[in-house]
Formats: C-alpha cells, sequence, structure tokens
C-alpha cells in the first residue's frame, strides 16, 4: 500500500509504518497533514508548557551517547541550589506555565531521594498545589518511586531510548546500571504507581534502521503509554559513540525524521501527550514549533537558571543556552501562534489517555 493508501485506512503494522516513516515529498506532506487534523479532532489547538528545570549534571551512569555521562572529565559538574530551583518553580507558576519538570543526571542515594521529595512538598506548597510536576530523574526503586508521587509528582519522563534490547546494549555499558531488562521494569513500576508515563528515543542513533523505529513505535503502543518525548540523537565529541558519527544520517535527516516519527505516532495514539524535543530545536531554530505543526503538544521551555545551562550539555549546540526564561517566553508566545497553536495557560494539560486508560474506558 502507499501512504494515500495507508492513510485512509488508518490501520498501522509494521510495514505500514516503515512506509510512513521512509515517505517523501507530497506523500510525507500528507502524513504531516493527517497528523495535524488528527492532534486538532482530539486534542485542539492547545500546547501546554513545562518549565523544565535540568537542576544537576552530576550523573552516575556511563551512557554511550551522552555528553554528561560520568566518565567525561571535561564537564564542569553543577547542582542548583533548592532556593533557585523554588525560585524557578515559583517562575513557573507565576507565569502561568501550569507544569513544572524537574531533570538530572541519575543519581540514587538516601540523601537524593529525600532532596527531591521536600523539594516536590515545598513546590505543592508554594503553588497552592496549582503547578502540576513531572520528574525525570532515570531508574528508581519502586520505593523511591512511591516517595516521589506521595510528595507530589505525578508524571515521569523515563526514555527507554532503543526498544530493542540489543541495540540499546551497543548504546551502554554492559553492566547492571545499565540493562534494559532494569529500564523496562522501572517503566512498568511507574505504570503500576500510577504516574503518568511517559517514554521516548533518540532517532537518527549510529545501526539504527527504520524498521528498529518502527518498532519503538510499536512498542509505545502495546505499552499504553501516556506520553512521549523523543528526539534526534546529536552527538557529542566526548562519548564513546562519536567514534561512529561518520555513520550517522546528515542531521536534517535525522531532523526530518524525527517529525515523521512524531506524525506517526499520533496517528498510531491519538490522545497521548507528544513533547516537542529541545533537540529539534538545536538543529533548527523553528524545530519544536515544526513539530507542534505535524503532532506535539507540549513544550518544555528551559527555565534553569542561565549560568548552569551551558554545563548540561549533552549534545553538542545546544539552544538557549545564553537567555534568560523571561526572554524565552516572550519569544515562544509569537512562536506557538506561528505555528497555528494556542497556549494553554495555567492548565497541568494531562494526557487525555491516561484518564481514559484509568478510568478503565
Ligand atoms: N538521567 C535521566 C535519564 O537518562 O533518564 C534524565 C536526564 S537524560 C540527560 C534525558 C535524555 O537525554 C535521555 O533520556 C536521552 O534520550 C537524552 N540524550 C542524552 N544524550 C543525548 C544526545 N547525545 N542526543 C540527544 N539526546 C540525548
Ligand atoms: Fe546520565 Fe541520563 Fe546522560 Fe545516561 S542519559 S549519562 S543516565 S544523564
Amino acid at each position: 500500500m502507499g501512504v494515500k493508501e495507508i492513510l485512509e485506512d488508518g490501520k498501522l503494522g509494521r510495514e505500514e509504518i516503515i512506509t510512513l516513516l521512509e515517505a517523501t515529498g507530497e506523500d510525507k506532506q500528507l502524513l504531516f497533514k493527517r497528523a495535524n487534523e488528527i492532534k486538532l479532532q482530539e486534542l485542539g489547538n492547545l500546547v501546554h508548557f513545562r518549565g523544565l528545570v535540568e537542576f544537576s549534571n552530576i550523573c552516575g551512569k556511563d551512557c554511550y551517547y551522552c555528553g554528561i555521562r560520568k566518565s567525561n572529565r571535561e564537564v564542569h559538574r553543577y547542582n542548583v541550589s533548592d532556593e533557585q530551583i523554588l525560585d524557578a518553580a515559583r517562575f513557573a507558576h507565576m507565569n502561568a506555565y501550569g507544569s513544572f519538570v524537574m531533570q538530572a543526571g541519575e543519581l540514587e542515594s538516601p540523601a537524593f531521594t529525600l532532596r527531591v521529595e521536600n523539594l516536590l512538598k515545598e513546590i505543592k506548597i508554594l503553588s497552592k498545589g496549582e503547578l502540576g510536576i513531572t520528574l525525570s530523574l532515570g531508574e528508581q526503586t519502586e520505593e523511591v518511586l512511591e516517595r516521589w508521587f506521595t510528595a507530589g509528582a505525578h508524571r515521569y519522563l523515563l526514555r527507554i531510548e532503543s526498544s530493542n534490547p540489543e541495540l540499546y546494549q551497543r548504546y551502554h555499558p554492559s553492566d547492571t546500571l545499565h540493562d534494559y531488562a532494569r529500564r523496562l521494569t522501572s517503566l512498568k513500576t511507574l505504570q503500576r504507581i500510577g504516574y503518568q508515563t511517559g517514554t521516548g528515543v533518540m532517532i537518527g542513533l549510529p545501526f539504527q534502521s527504520t524498521g528498529d523505529l518502527a518498532d519503538d513505535l510499536l512498542f509505545m503502543k502495546h505499552f499504553d503509554i501516556d506520553m512521549v518525548g523523543m528526539g534526534p540523537y546529536i552527538e557529542h565529541q566526548h562519548t564513546p559513540l562519536f567514534q561512529f558519527r561518520s555513520e550517522l544520517l546528515p542531521i536534517q535527516e535525522r531532523f526530518d525524521l524525527t517529525l515523521k516519527m512524531i506524525a506517526t505516532l499520533r496517528i498510531m495514539m491519538k490522545d497521548i501527550n507528544i513533547a516537542a524535543a529541545t533537540a529539534m530545536q538545536a538543529i533548527d531554530p523553528l524545530g519544536r514549533e515544526k513539530a507542534v505543526k505535524v503532532g506535539a503538544n507540549i513544550i518544555m521551555p528551559n527555565i534553569t537558571p542561565g549560568k548552569f545551562r551551558n554545563d548540561y550539555a549533552l549534545y553538542e549546540n545546544k539552544p538557549c543556552v545564553d537567555e534568560e526564561p523571561e526572554e524565552c517566553k516572550n519569544c515562544l508566545d509569537v512562536r506557538i501562534q506561528l505555528a497555528d497553536g494556542e497556549i494553554g495557560y495555567n492548565e497541568w494539560g494531562d494526557s487525555k489517555h491516561f484518564h481514559k486508560r484509568t478510568a478503565g474506558e
């Protein structure tokens, strides 16, 4: 079947997904148009903000793709103070962002657990319970995830990175800390506890085929995921995967493939939240807005205090590193309007899929 027939039929198996991911020219535009129509039908044109604070680049793991991996000695390590994190939460609340995301390198320790737990409680108090809170702090034990849920976090992002266990192993050291099964278990635990559960993958990694990406989308569907954040892989010179850079798709193609992944997923999972990843903006200044036009409905403006931004360098050419939050906010207002969207100020913008799933529909 061709793209037009697949879109009319609407049933997407592996072969159909591959055809959509390989679409070019007019076919690709048909895919984008259909994804946008579905988003508007299911979710309307509202785009929700999540103010993102990358509060520490200290990480206990050594993922082969990531610029802040433990073994990279070139990184200046930082830890944003509790007061600065709370200031950022106040900023998000006062500017009607609706939700707040706390992201960092992965650490497992009683002190870290307690710190995050206390911060969650304080953010709930300072925002009178009005600010929704998402965490993205890697794999944690069930007990820790339960404690953070009780303290006020209600969404959690844990990208599976690649749903193919063999590929996953090629991107990570072979030890228990970087075990595929452990990551999958964490994701299941999040769902069981009651978090709105988010995952995602990097697109355009070395050794990854279009078939692998189709499998990633099917994984998200079978897992019944509530939220997805996926973005292009961008190489970093101080990481082991950098040696395979000659095998990568050109960066523009990785960007284009990401748009097709978002559009295809929107057709497969009509009512989930899909975030326009920051990595898209690193490639194209209007990258996130382009993602909104093909099915994304969430944007995560970076409100990390400016002086720390350069040090959260997962990849090179990270955008918005010199801007203060206020400047980011003003430019985003205009940009979303350009993408025919409207900002859902003061709303949590929960995953509609989550509410249906948990209501047993
Ligand atoms: N440490 C937590 C974890 O790994 O889940 C959360 C922070 S981690 C920096 C967030 C995401 O950054 C990862 O899930 C990964 O997909 C993405 N990332 C890391 N290195 C990247 C790169 N070189 N290009 C694009 N995305 C990258
Ligand atoms: Fe650490 Fe996350 Fe980077 Fe892996 S992706 S090295 S866990 S910050």
